[in-house]
């Protein structure tokens, strides 16, 4: 299985070491970007301020790829950057004096602008504390060399690549690395991040760092369930979630959100057929995270949802996916009506219908749960309780009675019109009689 991005990837083996990366810059970014970034290092000039692009975007440029997730670094001030800029292009910003950092907004666009900073760790899992600093000290502070570089934006320095920790090298020779031994300590989320990148671009955690990766994974108690279930938000993103998942078993990462999560071609198989169910449009979170917790029983479900704290509708979706799995037996039955069908799906949410469906090894019961998805769900009737009253019918208990035996005859093809419920209705009234 390649990743569609797999040939662009491959581009990083011819990658020129050139001095100056703006031809990159001009190639693989839209004018509207280019332009800007032109303006923004100008006006950083004239402010006696030094601009970078850095992180993900000089990565993805080196690769060959697109990325329009600009990521800008000063060394000054990014709110009264971002300010002045903001008045050039008619945009808006949202800032945080806390971090001194700066978003700004315009058509179509929006772009990160952050004060250059150190970061030191208190405590392991924790945020750290954020100090002004230098490029070179931001840089310092990231997870890998192929994220830790960044190009100059100032006149004079426009495309060139700052590369103090041998980024291009690791993007050339396909590996992650960690910056310094305790990188996972003082942050674990990087143990999930560095997966990702791994299996996203075809790379591999380099050996040192993988040394550390298998001393420190136990470092992910340490990480709060707010910032895990962000990292695995992220990992679903991918285009194949399940390489991350797999290799995460492997180094014994997956354990760390339960211990009875699999990580094999079962889920990837699964993950696959998500796929194609889904088509054009990537599956959902919620569909991919409950075939994900599909082999846990009930309250094993539950303390993954409160191990990743997930909020209430993926939480329900899970929940579903688990009180529906223990009804899949029944919903085998060779023969089942329509209305049988019904009853037993009708109180789940769809994620957790297509995630059984997906995962159970019936055929029946998968299209039956596909024939409530794509017809039975819409079958009503045409009645109204008004209209059985004026019918005859006594108001109360009975009402409701009358309406869920016109469905079943409805869903199970006895009666398929108006007239045919108010006739039914008449011979049931007229046997009371
Ligand atoms: P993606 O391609 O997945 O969007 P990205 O590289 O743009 O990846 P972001 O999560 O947007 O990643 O973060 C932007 C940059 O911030 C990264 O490239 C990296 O340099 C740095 N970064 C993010 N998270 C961490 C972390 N936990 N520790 C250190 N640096 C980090």
């Amino acid at each position: 299985m390649g990743s569609p991005n797999h040939l662009c990837y491959n581009l990083a083996k011819d990658m020129p070491k050139r001095l100056n990366l703006s031809q990159e810059i001009e190639k693989q970014l839209p004018g509207e970007l280019v332009n800007f970034m032109w303006m923004a290092g100008e006006i950083a000039h004239t402010r006696g301020e030094k601009l970078y692009l850095v992180g993900g975007v000089v990565r993805d440029l080196m690769l060959g790829q697109a990325n329009l997730d600009l990521d800008l670094v000063v060394e000054g001030n990014a709110i009264e950057l971002a300010q002045q800029l903001k008045k050039n292009i008619k945009g808006k910003i949202t800032t945080h004096p806390r971090f001194n950092t700066a978003k700004l907004l315009w058509d179509n666009w929006s772009v990160d602008l952050t004060t250059a900073r150190t970061e030191t760790y208190e405590k392991p899992g924790a945020l750290p504390q954020i100090t002004p600093g230098s490029l070179d000290e931001d840089l310092g502070r990231r997870d890998f060399t192929i994220n830790a570089m960044a190009l100059g934006l100032n006149p004079g320095l426009y495309g060139k690549p700052i590369d103090p920790h041998g980024g291009r090298d690791d993007l050339k020779n396909k590996l992650i690395r960690v910056l310094h031994e305790n990188s996972f300590i003082d942050d674990a989320t990087r143990i999930w991040r560095g997966l990702r990148y791994e299996q996203r671009l075809d790379f591999h955690l380099e050996k040192k760092t993988l040394g550390f990766f298998k001393r420190d994974v136990d470092m992910l108690k340490t990480i709060s369930a707010d910032r895990t279930r962000y990292e695995i938000e992220c990992i679903l993103k991918e285009p194949y979630p399940e390489k991350v998942f797999i290799r995460a078993a492997e180094l014994g990462v997956l354990p760390h959100l339960h211990p009875n999560l699999r990580g094999d071609d079962w889920l990837a198989e699964k993950f696959e057929q998500a796929r194609k169910l889904s088509d054009p449009a990537p599956p959902e979170a919620g569909l991919y995270l409950a075939l994900l917790a599909y082999p846990l029983a009930k309250e094993e479900t539950e303390r993954f949802i409160s191990r990743l704290r997930l909020p209430k509708a993926l939480a329900q979706i899970l929940i579903d996916t688990a009180a529906l799995k223990s009804k899949m037996r029944l919903m085998a039955t060779p023969g089942l009506s329509p209305s049988g069908i019904f009853r037993l799906l009708e109180a789940y949410s769809s994620p957790a219908m297509v995630a059984n469906s997906v995962a159970t090894e019936s055929p029946t019961a998968s299209q039956n749960i596909h024939q409530y998805l794509t017809r039975l769900k819409y079958i009503e009737i045409s009645l109204t309780g008004d209209d059985l009253i004026k019918m005859g019918v006594t108001t109360g208990p009975e009402i409701r009675e009358i309406m869920e035996r016109l469905q079943k005859a409805r869903l199970d093809g006895e009666i398929a019109s108006r007239d045919d419920e108010m006739a039914l209705v008449q011979s049931w009234l007229t046997k009371q009689e």
